[in-house]
C-alpha cells in the first residue's frame, strides 16, 4: 500500500506556504478525480498531497459589469447550473453539460481540468476561445497568464510547482458555443471538441471570431489561421464556410495519427471531424440553435 503525507489547506495562504516549502515534492488535490488516477496508476509516489477543495475563497462565479470571474475550485456542477455562464459564456456552460456524469461533475473543478492539461479537457477549448486570463498565486503574490500561453503540453502548464491557479477572468461573450464529439452523450471523453466565440453583422458575415480546439494535437489550442480566414465569411453559406473550415483549419491542428486506445478514432478521422464541429459551433454561437445545425446533427 502506498503512503502519502496529507495537508489540509483551508486558505490560499496555507496552500501557497506549503507549495513554497515543498515545491515538486507535493501535489495539489482539488476534486481529486484526476488525482486518484495518478495515484492508482503509480504516477504519483512519495508525495505530500495538499487538499485545497475546502478553500471557499477560490469557489464561485461572479459577473461584474461585463467581466466574468470563475474561481479555480468552482465545480463543473456549479458551471452546469450557472445562469451567469449560460448567458455570458454559453460555450463554457455547454462544456459542463456533457462533462462525465453528475457524480464526477459534483467533484471535478475547472482549476483541476486546466491543471491536468489533458488535450481532451472539456473546459480548455472554451477558456481559449473566451480569451480568459488565468490568475496564478504563489507565496509572493499573484500573476496573470493569458489562457493562450497557459497550456504548454500534455500535463504541463505555465503554473509552476510552487504555484496554484486561483481564478479565470474573461469578458462576457454571449455568442459562443462548444461542440464535443464523444462515443456517448455522457461519461465519454472528447474525441474532438471545438469552441467558438464570434461576432457577425446583421447579414451573418463574420466580423471576428476566436476558435479553441481540443484533442486536435498534443494540447488544446487556438486555431489562429482559421480565425483569420473566417473574417468576412458568410455563415449562411455552406460553401464559403466549408472552404475555410476544411482547408485552413488543417494548418492549425496536428492530431496524432494512431488512435490512442483501440476504440479511439484515428488522426485522419479527427481531421474530418474538427471542421464539422467548428462549423456547427460557429453557427450555434452566432445564431443559437439554428435549424441547419439541427438538421446536420440529426
Ligand atoms: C470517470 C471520469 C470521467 C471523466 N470525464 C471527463 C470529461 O468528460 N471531460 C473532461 O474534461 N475530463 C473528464 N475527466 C477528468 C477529470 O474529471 C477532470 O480533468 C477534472 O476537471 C479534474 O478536476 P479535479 O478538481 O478533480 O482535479 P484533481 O484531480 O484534484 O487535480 C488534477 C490536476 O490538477 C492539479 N490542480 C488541481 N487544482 C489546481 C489548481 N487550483 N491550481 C493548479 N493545479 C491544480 C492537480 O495537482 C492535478 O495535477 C474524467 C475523469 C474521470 C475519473
Amino acid at each position: 500500500m502506498k503512503e502519502f503525507k496529507f495537508v489540509n489547506a483551508k486558505t490560499v495562504q496555507e496552500a501557497v506556504d506549503v507549495l513554497a516549502e515543498l515545491g515538486d515534492k507535493c501535489k495539489l488535490v482539488a476534486g481529486g478525480t484526476d488525482a486518484m488516477l495518478m495515484i492508482r496508476d503509480g504516477k504519483w509516489n512519495d508525495l505530500t498531497l495538499v487538499n485545497i477543495r475546502d478553500i471557499e475563497e477560490l469557489r464561485g462565479i461572479k459577473l461584474e459589469g461585463d467581466t466574468v470571474t470563475v474561481g479555480a475550485l468552482t465545480r463543473l456542477s456549479d458551471i452546469e447550473s450557472s445562469d451567469i455562464l449560460k448567458e455570458h459564456a454559453p460555450c463554457l456552460w455547454g462544456a459542463a453539460q456533457f462533462f462525465a456524469d453528475p457524480t464526477n461533475r459534483h467533484s471535478a473543478t475547472i482549476g483541476g481540468n486546466v491543471g491536468r492539461c489533458n488535450t481532451v479537457g472539456d473546459t480548455l477549448p472554451s477558456l481559449l476561445c473566451l480569451d480568459a486570463v488565468v490568475t496564478i498565486v504563489n507565496k509572493d503574490g499573484e500573476r496573470e497568464v493569458p489562457m493562450s500561453e497557459m497550456l504548454l503540453g500534455p500535463g504541463r502548464t505555465a503554473c509552476g510547482p510552487n504555484e496554484m491557479i486561483a481564478k479565470f477572468t474573461f469578458k462576457s461573450q454571449p455568442h459562443s458555443a462548444y461542440m464535443k464529439y464523444g462515443r456517448r452523450r455522457s461519461m465519454a471523453l472528447s474525441m474532438a471538441g471545438s469552441a467558438v466565440s464570434i461576432e457577425v453583422d446583421d447579414k451573418g458575415i463574420v466580423k471576428w471570431c476566436r476558435i479553441g480546439v481540443g484533442n486536435a494535437g498534443p494540447k488544446a489550442a487556438r486555431a489562429y489561421k482559421a480565425e483569420e480566414a473566417m473574417v468576412g465569411v458568410d455563415l449562411n453559406s455552406d460553401k464559403a464556410l466549408e472552404e475555410t473550415m476544411y482547408k485552413v483549419i488543417q494548418e492549425d491542428i496536428s492530431p496524432r495519427k494512431k488512435p490512442r486506445l483501440s476504440n479511439w478514432i484515428s488522426g485522419e478521422y479527427r481531421r474530418e471531424l474538427i471542421p464539422v464541429l467548428t462549423k456547427r459551433a460557429a453557427r450555434k454561437a452566432a445564431f443559437g440553435e439554428c435549424m441547419l445545425c439541427k438538421q446536420e446533427e440529426a
